[in-house]
């Protein structure tokens, strides 16, 4: 028997309940499935375990230089099944307390399972066929499985099986050299394993630049992580201590030899399996769901949020899609894609918090650019922290005397950037920001004297 809904959601990440919770206020019949884990990644893989584990791992870094502020510790020990042990309570609370919000969801039917198309309005979970006019996809995404020489002879770690270690490996091996692969690779050296990052581009997170990524490589280095960059043909290898990773970079031994490998080269969407053909929905050339402005598909009446539609890879990304949708649906408003200023952090020690462009985006605008850098050991809060690594820095519009992006690398990073962000979201030139009486002592309190250094690049 077919079962109608006013709009069916498929996947209870973070785009997904949030929807269910709108549209079912408003009285409408909804159908949420989810074949694993309420909350999706963010909970159960991604944001919340790996940003406690971070939060142990910088305890741990703290305590290492306590005699720096004058503070005695007779050694610094990990116990590590209760650092998974505090990853593990904070996914358990967040996931409970997600299931008890869709349990109180008045209109909401919540199903476990595996959901498909039949037909672009029809979708099948085990023996339940349903039907709804609106169809929402909130898919996420999985680690990205490389088909690298080896890949089926050795275990790996992903982000998902990682999180719940309750020993240090010996020697992590870390192939990627990007977000995820440098949270994980500070936090275990840390931890004290000995960490290397094979990374196949020129240098770390490629997408940053150059000053930026420099930055990171040093603080990393300074741990006593090895880097090898340029690493081609990367391939694993059974070994007698683990695994071996074979790298054939221009420079240095051409295996390594680690105990464990964790493979963080990117995630892929979870739309495979879904039965898109059957509904016509395209995808682009990686899987990604393909979305106009406001989200919608090439079908009527099936859109896509979250990471499925390649257009954010962030918690805060496939909220907004969330909030965009609901809004055009539901308030009559106009709420666009390309409405949404990007913003991110990457959550080593000390973090990189971000908006816009990056300088040499900037440049390839070919605008006329004001650019404005400084080091984190001139900003008095860092210095009182003992935490001077890395820098701030902004890119402007000369013409219009608008912000174009900004970078802030440095103690404080993730939470400082939001005064550029804010300012960017209201449109606001750049004397506004310059103007602003920040609080002392803060990072923040730097940014007007930024925006005053600002010269022609
Ligand atoms: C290690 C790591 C660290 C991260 N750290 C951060 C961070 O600090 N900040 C940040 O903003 N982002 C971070 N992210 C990214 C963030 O987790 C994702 O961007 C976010 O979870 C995306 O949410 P989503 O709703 O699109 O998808 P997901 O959270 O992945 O949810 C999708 C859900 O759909 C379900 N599903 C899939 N297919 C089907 C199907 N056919 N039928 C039924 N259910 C299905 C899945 O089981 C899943 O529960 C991190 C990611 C990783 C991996």
């Amino acid at each position: 028997m077919t079962r109608g809904f006013d709009a069916i959601i498929i996947g209870a990440g973070q785009a997904g309940p949030a929807l269910a919770g709108r549209l079912t206020a408003a009285g409408r019949k909804i159908a949420l499935i989810e074949r694993h884990l309420v909350g999706g990644t963010c909970v159960n893989t991604g944001c919340k375990p790996t940003k406690t584990l971070v939060a142990s791992a910088y305890a741990a870094h703290l305590a290492r230089r306590g005699a720096d502020y004058g503070v005695v510790t007779n050694g610094v020990a990990i116990d590590m099944p209760k650092v998974a042990a505090r990853a593990r309570r904070i996914i358990l609370d967040s996931r409970a307390s997600n299931e008890e919000w869709l349990a109180g969801m008045e209109g909401l039917t919540f199903l476990r399972g595996h959901a498909r198309f039949e037909g672009p309005h029809r979708i099948r979970v085990g023996d339940d066929l349903l039907e709804a006019p609106h169809i929402f996809l909130n898919v996420g995404g999985r680690a990205s499985v490389p088909d690298m020489p080896g890949i089926g002879e050795v275990d790996y770690l992903t982000n998902s099986n990682i999180i719940p270690l309750e020993t240090v490996p010996e020697h992590l091996v870390v192939v990627g050299g990007s977000y995820i692969g440098l949270e994980f690779g500070q936090m275990y050296r840390r931890f004290g394993a000995r960490v290397t990052i094979v990374e196949m581009g020129p240098r770390l997170i490629g997408r940053e630049d150059p000053d930026v990524s420099d930055a990171i490589r040093a603080i990393l280095e300074g741990e006593g992580i090895e880097i090898r960059t340029s690493a081609c043909c990367i391939r694993l290898a059974k070994h007698e201590q683990g695994v071996a990773v074979g790298v054939d970079c221009t420079e240095g031994a051409p295996e390594v030899i680690g105990s464990h490998v964790l493979l963080a080269v990117g995630r892929r969407p979870n739309t495979d399996d879904l039965g898109l053909e059957r509904a016509g929905v395209e995808t682009d050339a990686k899987g990604y769901i393909k979305v106009d402005d406001r989200l919608a598909t090439n079908v009527e009446g099936i859109w896509a949020l979250g990471d499925c539609n390649g257009r954010g890879a962030f918690t805060h990304t496939a909220w907004n899609d969330y909030e965009i949708v609901a809004a055009n649906l539901l308030d009559g408003a106009d709420r666009r894609l390309s409405q949404r200023i990007p913003g991110y952090a990457l959550y080593i020690d000390p973090p990189l918090g971000r908006v816009g462009m990056t300088e040499a985006q900037a440049r390839a605008t070919g605008r006329p650019l004001l650019l404005s850098t400084r080091p984190m050991t001139k900003v008095g809060r860092a210095v009182e922290k003992d935490e001077t690594q890395g820098l701030m820095k902004l890119v402007a519009d000369a013409q219009t005397q608008r912000i174009l992006g900004a970078a802030i690398l440095g103690t404080g990073g993730d939470e400082a950037i939001h005064g550029i962000l804010d300012m960017m979201n209201a449109d606001q030139p750049l004397s506004t920001l310059q103007w602003a009486v920040p609080i002392h002592p803060t990072v923040s309190e730097l940014i007007p004297t930024l925006v005053g250094d600002l010269r022609p690049a």
